[in-house]
């Protein structure tokens, strides 16, 4: 069976993947490395595809698939999860592993960091002693180079007996080379690793029982004397026996590493041949900086510090554009109102294309488009340049006092980009467990669909007449405010589960810190704010232009009588009431399943519907609307709080579904954050009823 390739490009992370040649001379050629080393930029720059590259290490958990041509053929490449060894210790070495073990992949490049090869060859001679189809890319060779480290590939070459290819990914003339190399690659032998002599025995007594054209031959043997594998064959079996008691002679504690010592004194002598370094102290820079961004005192404060900055920046960059924009669509607006009434079109459908459609596309496009826009380049050059793990280290204390585990942190911050991803990335912790825990609980850090909606509701009712500088930087603190809030709600939600449904010890993991990269500015600019440009706007043809068709109907049905979105809304209006919301507010938030963005449009059609048009993006006109259907500040931090704290979107929800594989799950991690957001909702209330009360 051949995959079908999705939109995305990604397969199921299933160890029974199966990948299709294109044509006779197709090629296929599998990605494996350490993570972090570079494999998705390569492999990206390769098919032109998009996969998630950034800086820090079990980013990528999926199998995923592209296609590369040349003049002779087309070759189709897998991209693997990153994987230190093929012992396979967690889900994602085990695919990668499983996939290398099947034989399919008619070449494999094993993506190396040429700035630690000694550590990286580690696994590249693993692969080589399986398969003969080995081509060996030494990346991050500029990154070497700054550090005063020389890579001889021709040494690497003799000694391991493999193709190697050097390269710095970020550049077209090295990926043209890589690709020359994949194309015209025509077939190898397996790398014969000298082992220690009671091994070396014991494993040509067993390949003596295996057929002499089984390319893996000696790493099948080890693999039996290890009993990784089994044999039903009496003679193989008799064999392994024997070899076993040739083991007999070393320490049983010293069996098992025999093999991996052999491996690392390989990779030792390797690279004490082929690599040079002229500089010391390389790494003085990083450990300064580490030293400040992980400091006991430094560390959360230089964490506050970059996500105001990064605020700020998002907030006074957004206004202007969102302006601009809005007065541009207002502008479209009268022509083609001025178009509709000339060519005689039905006032209905007048009010359904331009009430109901046009209205809530425009509002997504100027209000939500601009802050996601400058907020996610930001956070990306964040990622590019490996912050993300330093703030996932400080943040590992707290998870771990909630007996979560430190990744959870990283899983967070994915979060904030979007939450269907944070929930996937959730993958990278390998507790059953603890990977739960930081599912249900991803959606409190609002997503790139939510936090514009935040800032509006921050800039209308919180920041009051301050204007200029001093509003920015107060809507930038009440925005961290939030999130910090968001932050603590999950913390406790964590530990509140913890006590409950997923009691169990927090497990131990090793977070390998990165070290700093120069992002890529241009880059990372260009990618994220045409990718989330396109996705948002995406979303918002698929989900808010019929959520405006249907609201518009709502509000202007039936003709005679009250419209149903009053009837709706006045239902739900003593739920919403008693939380501090309205019944419009209630409904705006059921109806915008779908996608976040649009629950303030919503709201602000099902205001409007008998008035006249608004230019939603106007924002002074937004607050005046709010203000006349009855908003004072109780409604609005109520909303904010329901904003932070309520069910995930459809796709959040649908991939939980899919992660979990549970209805039950996927239920209560809608429930979970809705009733941390009407509790509160209602605290709110409590503590403004009574600060009222008390002047
Ligand atoms: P993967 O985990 O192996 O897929 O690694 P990625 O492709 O996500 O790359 C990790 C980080 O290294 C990213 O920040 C990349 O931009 C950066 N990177 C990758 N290749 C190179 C390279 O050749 N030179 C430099 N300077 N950075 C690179």
């Amino acid at each position: 069976m051949g995959l079908t390739r999705n939109s995305t490009g990604r397969a199921p992370a299933d160890p029974t993947i199966s990948v299709r040649r294109v044509g006779e001379k197709g090629k296929i050629v599998a990605f494996a490395g350490n993570p972090n080393v570079g494999k998705s930029t390569l492999f990206n720059g390769l098919t032109g595809m998009k996969q998630h590259t950034g800086n820090w290490p079990g980013k990528t958990v999926e199998i995923a698939r592209g296609y590369c041509s040349t003049e002779d053929c087309v070759m189709t490449l897998v991209d693997l999860p990153g994987t230190y060894s093929l012992l396979a210790h967690s889900r994602e070495e085990e695919v990668a592993r499983d996939f290398l073990c099947s034989g399919l992949a008619d070449l494999v490049v094993v993506v190396c960091d040429a700035t630690c090869l000694e550590r990286n060859l580690n696994l590249a001679i693993q692969v080589a002693e399986i398969t003969p189809n080995v081509l060996l890319c030494v990346n991050l060779m500029d990154e070497a180079a700054r550090k005063g480290i020389r890579v001889c590939p021709e040494v690497l070459s003799r000694r391991l007996g493999v193709p190697v290819v050097t390269t710095d990914a970020r550049k077209k003339e090295d990926l043209s080379a890589l690709k020359q190399a994949m194309a015209g690659y025509s077939g190898g032998q397996v790398l014969r690793v000298p082992y220690a002599q009671p091994l070396e025995q014991a494993i040509s007594l067993v390949m003596q029982m295996l057929p002499s054209d089984l390319p893996n031959a000696r790493w099948k043997s080890r693999r039996l004397l290890e009993g990784e594998e089994k044999t039903e064959d009496p003679g193989l079996q008799a064999a392994v026996e024997e070899g076993r008691s040739l083991l007999q002679s070393v320490p049983e504690k010293k069996r098992k590493d025999l093999a991996a010592e052999a491996m690392v004194h390989l990779a030792e002598s390797v690279c004490r041949e082929a690599v040079t370094r002229t500089k010391s102290g390389y790494r003085d820079g990083d450990r300064r900086l580490d030293r400040f961004f992980t400091g006991r005192r430094t560390g959360y404060a230089a964490m506050l510090l970059m996500l105001g900055v990064v605020f700020w920046i998002t907030i006074v960059g957004a206004n202007g554009i969102s302006d601009r924009l809005s007065a541009g669509f207002a502008w479209l607006e009268r022509i083609l109102r001025r178009i509709c009434v000339q060519s005689g079109m039905a006032p209905e459908i007048r009010g359904l294309l331009m009430d109901g459609i046009y209205r809530v596309l425009t509002w997504v496009v100027s209000v939500m488009l601009p802050p996601m826009a400058i907020f996610f380049p930001l956070f990306t050059l964040l990622e590019d340049a490996g912050v993300l793990p330093r703030i996932a280290y400080n943040l590992d204390r707290p998870f771990q006092c909630c007996h979560a585990c430190g990744k959870q942190a990283l899983t967070m911050c994915m979060g904030f980009g979007c939450n269907a991803a944070g929930v996937s990335g959730c993958r990278i912790i390998d507790s059953p467990r603890e990977r739960l825990l930081a599912i249900l609980t991803n959606s409190f850090v609002p997503c790139n669909g939510r936090f514009p909606a935040l800032l509006l509701l921050i800039t209308l009712f919180f920041t009051g007449s301050v204007t200029g500088f001093p509003a920015s930087v107060l809507s930038a603190l009440l925005l961290m405010t939030v999130i910090l809030l968001g932050v603590g709600a999950t913390f406790l939600a964590t530990r509140l589960l913890t006590v409950t449904f997923l009691r169990g010890v927090p497990s131990s993991f090793t977070l390998e810190l990165p070290p700093y990269r120069k992002p890529r500015i241009g880059n990372v600019i260009v990618r994220s704010v045409v990718d989330r440009t396109l996705f948002v706007l995406g979303r918002a043809v698929v989900s808010a232009a019929p959520a405006g068709m249907i609201i518009y109907l709502l509000g202007n049905y039936p003709r005679q009588g009250e419209s149903l979105l009053l009837q709706f809304g006045r239902i739900l209006q003593p739920a919403g009431a008693f939380f501090g919301l309205d019944g419009v507010i209630l409904l705006a938030f059921l109806v915008g399943l779908p996608a976040n963005e649009i629950v303030i449009p919503i709201v602000l059609m099902a205001y409007t519907q008998a008035g006249s048009p608004v230019s939603m993006g106007d924002t002074a006109q937004v607050g005046q609307i709010l203000l006349q259907n009855g908003w004072n500040l109780e409604r609005a931090v109520c909303t904010t709080l329901f904003f932070l704290m309520h069910w995930p979107c459809a796709t959040t929800l649908l991939t939980i579904r899919k992660e979990t594989g549970s209805l039950k799950w996927t239920g209560i991690a809608a429930l979970l954050p809705t009733a941390f957001g009407l509790m509160s909702c209602l605290l709110a209330r409590g503590i403004l009823g009574l600060i009222r009360w008390l002047l």
